[in-house]
């Protein structure tokens, strides 16, 4: 009688009940210049009562979009997102969203506050004081109930922002990186303790789906992960984690599984061109190849303890010996990579020839490697040296790289693009860039290489 779902499409026998559906799922933005902005390509997924989800990716990979079009706070290019069989038109009644950034209303007091989405869904006052009371108990924020936001720690921030999700008990909790903007310390407390609330009967949500950019916390929670790739964001790979819990992160199961969603994460996507073209067809354009968002000195940070280790170690022990997160890591990482300077091999970052020469030469040298490669393989620097030499004095205005990286990304993506090479640029010596004037001059001595 509703919508048949598209069956046996990809749940296996005997399916749970699916509370939420996503069912190829496309969305594109505009960009400024009003070229379309493929964000989300043909996701499909499904969340079942009694499971947690993890949605992993880079920053950038559609995420929080993906989220929003679950919540039904935007719309799908194409594609439709269903909540028990039937599709999510408006906002979707039978989720509630915990947000990175709390996003607290400063004028509300912590009872205000969670009350908030209770009001909005018609409770009526008396009703509404009892479920906030509950829900602020339920997630540790007793005696706080007149405190304004301003007066919270950041995990108690967020304590609130968990409460006013729960407080309507939602069918389906959605969380767009609820952790990342806490300590590490409080992170952990607040992830163990949601755990431990999902563990109790009384718990008032039957399935949570969680984004996030940290592996670590992925496996830590999730009963399946998706991994997405991005640009456009699609799913890359799905895996079980049939670990139980409470979860130990020293298990080597648990550290085997985390090693291997680092390769998966760190793969690089296929070249379009086969490798026997790549040499002589034009590389690939600026907006098809975004830089990662590495600066220099992380870069030369990164590939110096590299050598130190003898020139290959494994992704996840650089990253807890640096204390970085993933999503600080994983561009510097693609960064070494894209210039071939580092190659991932499973797991395992190793120098190349250019990189061991790069660490091992004096500042000079280094910059003279560093320059040929990223003119060789940073489609952003590459473009901007030979734009400068097609000029008359070798300067243009940052207005001219920003319009044409607006084609590609939304407006502060191409200034970000444009600082990155700005960045890579004058460390290399290729080009200078003036901060106050905008112009960009091409250094002089700096051989840009008429295309062979
Ligand atoms: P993530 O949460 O994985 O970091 P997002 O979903 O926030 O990724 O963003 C994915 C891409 O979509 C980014 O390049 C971002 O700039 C772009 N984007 C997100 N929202 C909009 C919007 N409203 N208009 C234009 N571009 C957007
Ligand atoms: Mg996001």
């Amino acid at each position: 009688m509703t919508d048949v779902q598209a069956r046996g499409v990809a749940d296996g026998p005997a399916a749970p009940t699916t509370i939420v559906e996503v069912d190829g799922v496309t969305k594109s933005f505009t960009t400024p210049e009003g070229q379309p902005l493929p964000v989300l390509e043909d996701v499909s997924l499904t969340l079942a009562e009694g499971e947690i989800v993890a949605l992993l990716g880079k920053s950038g990979s559609g995420k929080s979009t993906l989220l929003r079009c679950i919540a039904g706070l935007i719309a799908p290019s194409s594609g439709k997102v269903l909540y028990r069989g039937r599709p999510v038109t408006g906002a979707n009644p039978g989720v509630a969203m915990v947000f990175q950034s709390f996003a607290l209303l400063p004028w509300l007091t912590v009872r205000q506050n969670v009350e908030l989405g209770l009001e909005a869904r018609g409770v009526p006052l008396e009703k509404r004081h009892q479920q906030a009371e509950r829900a602020i108990d339920r997630i540790g924020l007793d005696g706080f109930e007149s405190a304004y936001p301003k007066e919270l720690s950041g995990g108690m921030r967020q304590r609130v922002g968990f409460a006013r999700a729960l407080v309507v008990e939602p069918d389906a909790l959605l969380m767009d990186e609820p952790f990342s903007a806490l300590d590490v310390l409080t992170a952990e407390n607040l992830r163990t303790e949601l755990l431990r609330m999902w563990e109790t009967r009384d718990f008032p949500t039957k399935a949570m789906l969680i984004v996030t950019h940290n592996i670590e916390e992925a496996v830590l929670l999730a009963d399946r992960i998706f991994v997405l790739a991005a640009n456009p964001g699609r799913i890359r790979t799905e895996l079980s984690v049939e670990l139980g819990r409470p979860r130990d992160r020293r298990d080597p199961a648990f550290v085997r599984l985390v090693d291997e969603i680092y390769g998966i994460m760190t793969e690089r996507e296929e070249a379009v061109v086969a490798p026997a073209q790549a040499e002589v067809s034009a590389p690939a354009s600026p907006t098809d190849q975004p830089l990662p968002a590495a600066t220099v000195g992380g870069l030369a940070g990164l590939l110096e303890i590299l050598a130190a280790r003898g020139g290959r170690e494994d992704l996840p022990v650089l990253a807890s010996e640096l204390t970085f997160e993933v999503d600080d890591l994983l561009p510097i990482v693609d960064a070494a990579d894209l210039l071939d300077l580092a190659v991932v091999d499973e797991a395992d970052l190793e120098l190349t020839e250019a990189g061991r020469t790069f660490v091992q030469a004096d500042i000079l040298v280094s910059k003279e490697i560093f320059a040929k490669q990223a003119q060789k393989r940073a489609p952003l620097v590459r473009a901007i040296c030979k734009s400068l030499a097609n000029t008359k004095d070798g300067t243009l205005g940052e207005s001219f790289f920003l319009d044409l990286l607006r084609r590609g990304f939304a407006e502060d993506e191409a200034r970000h693009q444009l600082d990155i090479a700005i960045d890579w640029g004058r460390y290399g010596e290729l080009f200078e860039y003036d901060a106050n004037s905008g112009q960009l001059t091409l250094e002089t001595g700096s051989a840009d290489e008429p295309a062979a």
